[in-house]
């Protein structure tokens, strides 16, 4: 044993969800708990580090604008397979099924290092939606030691692919530890109150107005789809709403985005917005629209429905909890179904209530009290 963890972190998401687990963790074991920031997501990873006060212990920088996503997964395998040779860690902690996490997964199954894969066992059974992640998260199965799934369905998906029932461990989603921590600092911190209200007022997001939040990134939306949604969420803005959309950096999607919603009145295009105040926009959003997986958790500890521009989702939990409602890639139906949100209070209401669906808020405490029982820490 050479009393090392590394946790890798690629992408916005993989940061909000693994950051609570290592703080727990360096709480609960002496053993050293590495942060490596790989930089998949370069600015926007850097923002959520910044949220949590937190320094990675390493961060490669490998990024660059031109280079494709086979030669960036390149030179982060590389740098990956240098460090575990360097550090040589009992266990590496991933997240979810991103490229970056499916890429350092290989890097340590190929040394024989454990493996323990957090938000485990999604899946849409469709390896083309969402693609590639489907079949990312699939790999990372196949290569850990140790599983920790959201929910029992999670847990079922793994056991009919044959992973040992003692291997997995149903946690929650450790996105509910971030965002109830910063939801618990908004009510309390006086500070973070008042930054707050100046950023809404910069942006013009007054909380008593109808307000739709809007963030869109995927790559099914590349191309025809992001120009229906712009076509759909034109037809919205004339319902008396006012429209915040968050540019995603990819240019897939920021480009087409500015290009044909630039100067249509309710239509606020914003930067990226940084994780504590952009949970608090959610919270006071009347409502939500989005083709993100992070989102459909949060969503389910807060009294703002969502609309989820997705064909399939690997969270119909929040679907059959009647806290989103899905409208399909093409967005062909986000217009009647906003309308009817708006229409009708009784319709509203339905997807108000708060379910508990990904868990109270400690599934960082029963990740390490797993691997305490597997003597990993
Ligand atoms: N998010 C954020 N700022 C934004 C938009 C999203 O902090 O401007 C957060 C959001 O609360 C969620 C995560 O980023 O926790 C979702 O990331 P993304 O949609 O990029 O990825 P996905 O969840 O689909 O993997």
């Amino acid at each position: 044993m050479n009393n090392k963890i590394i946790f890798f972190m690629g992408t916005r998401p993989e940061a909000i969800k693994m950051l609570p687990v290592a703080i727990h963790l360096r709480k609960k074991t002496k053993k050293k708990i590495i942060i490596c920031s790989t930089g998949q997501h370069k600015e926007l990873l850097d923002d959520v580090f910044s949220v949590f006060d937190i320094k990675p212990d390493i961060k490669f920088k490998l990024y660059n604008s031109d280079d494709t996503l086979n030669i960036l997964l390149s030179k982060i395998y590389k740098s990956v397979s240098n460090l575990l040779n360097k550090l040589q860690p009992d266990l590496v902690l991933v997240h979810g099924d991103t490229a970056n996490s499916m890429i350092c997964s290989l890097a340590a199954f190929n040394k024989k290092i454990k493996i323990g894969h957090v938000e485990a066992g999604l899946r849409s059974f469709d390896n083309k939606s969402p693609w590639p992640e489907e079949v990312y998260r699939k790999l990372i199965t196949n290569m850990s030691d140790f599983h920790f799934c959201p929910t029992k369905l999670n847990k079922k998906n793994l056991l009919k692919e044959n992973i040992s029932n003692k291997l997995i461990k149903i946690t929650g989603n450790t996105v509910i530890d971030s965002i109830k921590y910063f939801l618990e600092i908004s009510k309390k911190n006086i500070k973070f109150k008042k930054k707050y209200q100046s950023f809404i007022k910069s942006i013009s997001f007054d909380s008593n107005e109808k307000n739709i939040l809007v963030t869109i990134h995927r790559r099914e939306k590349y191309g025809k789809n992001i120009l229906l949604f712009c076509n759909q969420i034109k037809r919205v803005a004339k319902l008396n709403v006012n429209i915040f959309i968050t540019l995603h950096h990819n240019p897939n999607i920021k480009i087409p985005l500015i290009k044909n919603l630039k100067n249509i009145k309710n239509i606020n295009l914003i930067e990226p917005v940084k994780y504590d105040y952009f949970i608090n926009l959610l919270n006071d959003s009347y409502l939500v629209i989005s083709d993100s997986g992070g989102i459909q958790e949060e969503i389910t500890i807060l009294k703002t429905p969502l609309i989820v521009i997705r064909d399939k989702t690997e969270r119909s939990e929040s679907i059959r909890n009647n806290k989103s409602i899905m409208v399909g890639e093409d967005c062909k139906e986000l217009f009647i179904q906003t309308k009817r949100l708006i229409a009708s209070q009784a319709y509203y209401s339905k997807y108000l209530k708060i379910k508990k669906i990904y868990g109270s808020g400690n599934s960082s405490v029963k990740i390490a009290n797993f691997l305490k029982d597997q003597k990993m820490i």
